[in-house]
């Protein structure tokens, strides 16, 4: 079996930006593309704050634009996932469904999945009106009410997003304090489609019986009043889980599992590197999934030309 001289897993900002620069060193990158190509990027909408697009540039066709660019210079992407690594002496190994890779060295780009509230009635009810992707299902709503559930970024950008096909949208969020950015929480707060709903957590989802989303279950958590909302979708924005199960025992992560990593970029294997949101819970923009990524392929560039050492 030929020794592959890199592989990445995942194809977000993190994953093409590596199989760029890689490319570009004429190491012939393999890029395992993951269970969702494109990661988050290919998810949202408008990006504003990618520099080099003034106007600002769609998402998926960032994301697209990047996997072209690193393909023109021979990266070589192949759809599929990782299932188990064995990172225990070089080279590493990689099952990726019936076949096993082999690699010298290795770039974790996994990034990071939508986090789900846990309910029983929210998990039956996905695909039937609760969804973690605006720009996905948001169309499916037109005329109706819909809610977002989440007090950060992505939940102020999916309220925004999805006022263009819901009648109004229920922002509800359990604090009154909000982590979002404040420009994008000013433009939520004065859309006049958007109502605030704070302090308040989702007890059920209603109603699975139906397999539709009528209505959810509400509770004030200052004063603990129940109440009934009637809407036919939620939408989560409550954040993400890292890509990193098939590490565990294997690389350091901390309590929420993102890979620990220091000089941004290294694991404590020789040989492998983290970049983009799996070892991000910092900074998480695109940018500096780019960035990081761009620094564990030169890492990687370094690492070879040495023969295998720092
Ligand atoms: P986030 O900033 O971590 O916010 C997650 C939100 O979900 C928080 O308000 C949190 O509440 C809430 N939450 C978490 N678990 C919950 C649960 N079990 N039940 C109810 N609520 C829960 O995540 P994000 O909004 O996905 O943003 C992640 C990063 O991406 C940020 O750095 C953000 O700036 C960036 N981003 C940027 C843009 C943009 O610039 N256009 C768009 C999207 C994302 P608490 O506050 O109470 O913890």
């Amino acid at each position: 079996m030929a020794i592959r001289n890199v592989v990445i897993i995942g194809s977000g900002c993190a994953g093409h930006t590596a199989a760029l620069y890689t490319a570009r060193a004429k190491l012939e990158p393999l890029v395992i593309e993951g269970h969702e190509p494109g990661g988050q990027l290919s998810l949202t909408t408008l990006v504003e704050n990618f520099p080099g697009f003034p106007e600002g540039i769609q998402g998926p066709e960032l994301i697209a634009n990047m996997r072209r660019q690193a393909a023109r210079f021979g990266a070589e992407y192949q759809l599929a996932h990782v299932t188990a690594a064995n990172l225990n002496g070089s080279p590493f190994t990689l099952q990726v469904g019936r076949e096993t890779i082999q690699t010298r060295t290795l770039i974790i780009a996994s990034g990071a999945s939508a986090r789900w509230l846990g309910l029983p009635s929210e998990q039956a009810l996905i695909g039937h009106g609760v969804s973690s992707c605006a720009t996905c299902d948001g169309f499916f709503f037109s005329g109706k009410d819909i809610a977002v559930i989440g007090g950060g970024d992505s939940a102020m950008e999916e309220a925004i997003f999805l006022t263009r096909f819901a009648t109004k949208v229920s922002l509800i969020h359990r604090r009154d304090e909000f982590r979002a950015s404040k420009i994008m929480l000013e433009r939520a707060q004065q859309h006049e489609k958007i109502e605030f709903i704070p302090n308040t957590v989702v007890e059920d989802v209603l109603d699975p019986a139906k397999k539709e989303v009528t209505a959810l279950k509400l509770r004030e958590v200052k004063t603990g009043k129940s109440s009934e909302l009637p809407v036919s979708a939620m939408f989560l924005g409550i954040g993400h889980i890292p890509n990193t199960k098939i590490f565990e025992g294997q690389l350091d992560m901390d309590q929420d599992g993102y890979l620990k990593t220091t000089n941004f970029v290294f694991t404590k294997i020789p040989g492998v590197y983290a970049c983009g949101d799996v070892q991000d819970r910092r900074y998480r923009q695109a940018i500096t999934a780019a960035g990081s990524g761009c620094m564990a392929a030169l890492e990687v560039e370094k690492f070879l030309e040495n023969g295998g050492t720092h």
